[in-house]
């Protein structure tokens, strides 16, 4: 199959139409899209993928008609809808009957979002379904910021990647669900979680797991194939003296085989916005190990911290 890479909406819609699976951008990742209410579209998604059924997908929606569509809304819901949509925070709901077992691996809650960029918006107007998207990338590798990434690894096995530039916010969505009348962190992700809780109150975290609520929760996930260690900078160096080291830092350049300097001027958002992108670099160059500075626990650094420690965790 030869994927063309371009910016026609039109062509996506109807791709996404036939039950073709289409690559979008969102202002987290690139997502895998397919028609949520087409089965065979969405498995699809997970046989290029190559995703384990087991792990469910984020149905992105256009407006409200589409989320009461697929979710029981509960009231305490709308605060969140109400500050944090368009943007990247997923909700995990009551599903409606209507939505695939596929979509949500079986489970009785789906997880919902409406994504922020106008491409996808544009799409999701002309198409006029949710659509079911993982992030563009095979199971438990990094996630795509940029159309050139998906092509990297999905070329030839999607019809179509809409091209809306580098993604803005650059880690993947924030998801929380509603359990037990209370809000239950699955992930950290583009949503930080200090706003969050200024709006709802302290969130509740959800333990990691083997069978996870939230797969993005698997211990190994969002990994290079490079070993990656996270820590400090200089410890880690020495530990790795004589090999060729890739340092991802923050703010200073570090003597060594190669150094990204994420955000010179210490900016949480604009590091995140090239971590994916630094990692996939590192991990095609001759580097024989990645090592990564732990960012400060705080706004988007949670987010970029738990993908690092899933970076580095044994396979
Ligand atoms: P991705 O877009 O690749 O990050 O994958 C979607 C993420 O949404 C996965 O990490 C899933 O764990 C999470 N997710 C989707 N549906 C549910 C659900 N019903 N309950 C909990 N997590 C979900
Ligand atoms: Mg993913």
């Amino acid at each position: 199959m030869t994927t063309v890479t371009g910016t026609d909406v039109a062509q996506a819609a109807r791709l996404l139409e036939q039950g073709a699976v289409v690559a979008i951008p969102t202002e987290t990742v690139y997502g895998l899209a397919a028609d949520a209410f087409n089965e065979e579209a969405v498995l699809t998604i997970f046989t290029v993928k190559q995703r384990p059924a087991f792990d469910p997908l984020i149905v992105h929606v256009r407006d409200r008609a589409q989320l009461d569509r697929v979710a029981v809304v509960p009231p305490q819901a709308e605060v969140l809808i109400d500050r944090f949509w368009p943007g990247p925070l997923t909700l995990v709901l009551p599903k409606r009957p209507a939505v695939p077992d596929l979509v949500t691996s079986g489970l009785d809650t789906v997880a919902v979002r409406m994504p922020a960029h106008t491409m996808t918006r544009a799409l999701l107007d002309a198409v006029d379904t949710p659509l079911a998207a993982p992030s563009a990338n095979p199971f438990g590798y990094v996630s795509p910021t940029t159309a050139g990434h998906v092509q990297d690894q999905l070329g030839g096995r999607i019809p179509y990647i809409l091209d809306g530039g580098a993604c803005a916010v650059g880690v993947e969505s924030t998801i929380l669900g509603w359990q037990q009348e209370r809000w239950v962190l699955f992930r950290p992700g583009g949503a930080p979680v200090e706003a969050i809780e200024a709006v709802v109150g302290p969130l509740h975290v959800a333990a990691d797991s083997a069978r996870p609520q939230a797969p993005g929760m698997l211990e190994s996930h969002y990994a290079p194939r490079k070993p990656v260690h996270v820590g400090d900078v200089d410890s880690l160096l020495r530990r790795f003296a004589g090999r060729a080291v890739g340092v991802i830092s923050f703010r200073t350049e570090h003597a060594a085989h190669r150094c990204e300097v994420l955000s010179p001027e210490g900016d949480l958002a604009v590091a995140a916005r090239h971590l994916f992108a630094v990692l996939r670099e590192l991990d095609a160059s001759d580097c024989q190990v990645i090592v990564a500075e732990r960012f400060p626990e705080e706004g988007l650094g949670r987010a970029m911290n738990d993908r690092l420690r899933r970076a580095a965790a044994r396979r």
